[in-house]
């Protein structure tokens, strides 16, 4: 109910009457006023005016359902949502979630992470309160190997959420980072269940540097937050909803052919590797070659010193600049 509500003062944007949302959703004025008091308690501030009815005047940064629920107008990316205020990490939450059968397009989302994870075994900061950390399940009929590229599907679709709202000179670090100013805002980590010849489900993980202030001293030197970018605060709910808007039209584009034929121009045109040199670091060996753009496939082509071209795969290797971490 307070969920139904909050939406629906979301969308009018104006004052709505206490007899119309009784009306509309069939219940006692009671309720419409219990619903109005816990919405308060939680930190939206709620106007009421004699004659007029309820207005919602601002909302807190808050990670909850009904706050989910009122921004999200997907089609299908977020219809089922998990929210917690903590959990270990929203890609082992959504990956159990996939196992017990949960629809194509649930969303876990996190206020905070204990054990947040990036490739290969690495660790995501996910402190309480600040940040985005939120897992989409998908259930696609494409081949395994086709799921790889889905991180790019998601970069794209962070960036263009991100740009929906702030004008940031965000870019894309080749795969699955979003970066500003060379330093990192966004993590991305897809993961799957798959059986030889089809997909379970995948799972693609997003941790974005929202409201944080400080990283610990090993992340100051390649870690930003939107909030130190921008100096003011940002509505996380807000940007979850812009990505998975976005997300939801770059996978149907995607869908259309598999891969990322029709997606490719707009991910190069953002790629802050493209025309550069980048150091490619493998699990043996490390070399540095010019970083020419990605392929339909979404590996990373680069014209080696020798003149001849290489197609790097996402899941060996890690790209860096040649004096940094970006350039
Ligand atoms: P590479 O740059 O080598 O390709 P990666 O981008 O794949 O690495 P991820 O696995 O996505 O790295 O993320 C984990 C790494 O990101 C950690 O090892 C740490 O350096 C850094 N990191 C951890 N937490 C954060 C955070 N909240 N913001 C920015 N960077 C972080």
């Amino acid at each position: 109910m307070k969920a139904e509500i909050l939406k629906v003062l979301r969308e009018r944007g104006d004052y709505v009457s206490g007899q119309q949302l009784c009306e509309y959703f069939n219940v006692s004025r009671t309720a419409v006023w219990k619903a109005i008091n816990q919405l308060k308690e939680e930190g939206y501030e709620v106007e009421a005016v004699r004659n007029k009815g309820y207005r919602i005047a601002s909302s807190p940064d808050v990670i909850t359902k009904e706050e989910l629920v009122s921004q999200l107008n997907t089609m299908w990316a977020g219809q089922t949502l998990f929210c917690y205020e903590e959990i270990d990490s929203t890609n082992t939450k959504a990956r159990q979630l996939g196992d017990e059968g949960l629809v194509n397009g649930t969303l876990v989302v996190a206020d905070c992470q204990r054990t947040g994870r990036g490739r290969r075994g690495r660790i995501w900061e996910s402190p309480r309160g600040k940040n985005i950390y939120m897992s989409l399940l998908l259930r696609p009929e494409f081949p395994p190997d086709k799921a790889s590229m889905l991180t790019l599907v998601m970069a794209l679709s962070v960036y263009e959420g991100l740009k929906e709202n702030l004008s940031l000179d965000f870019k894309i670090k080749w795969p699955n980072d979003i970066v500003c100013g060379n330093k990192k805002v966004v993590g991305i980590l897809t993961e799957m269940s798959t059986q030889i010849d089809y997909i379970n489900h995948v799972v693609i993980g997003t941790g974005i540097n929202v409201n944080i202030d400080e990283f610990p001293d090993e992340l100051k030197e390649m870690a930003t937050s939107i909030k130190i970018e921008t100096g003011r605060l940002w509505k996380r709910s807000m940007l979850i909803a812009s990505i998975l808007r976005a997300f939801e039209k770059n996978y149907e584009i995607f869908t259309q052919t598999n891969d990322l034929s029709k997606l490719q121009e707009k991910y190069n045109s953002i790629l802050i590797n493209k025309d550069k040199e980048v150091r490619i670091l493998g699990d043996k060996e490390a070399y540095v070659a010019y970083a020419l753009g990605i392929n339909e496939k979404g590996e990373l082509l680069v014209r080696k010193s020798d003149g001849s071209v290489d197609a790097v795969y996402a899941g060996e290797v890690s790209v860096r600049g040649l004096y940094g971490y970006t350039s």
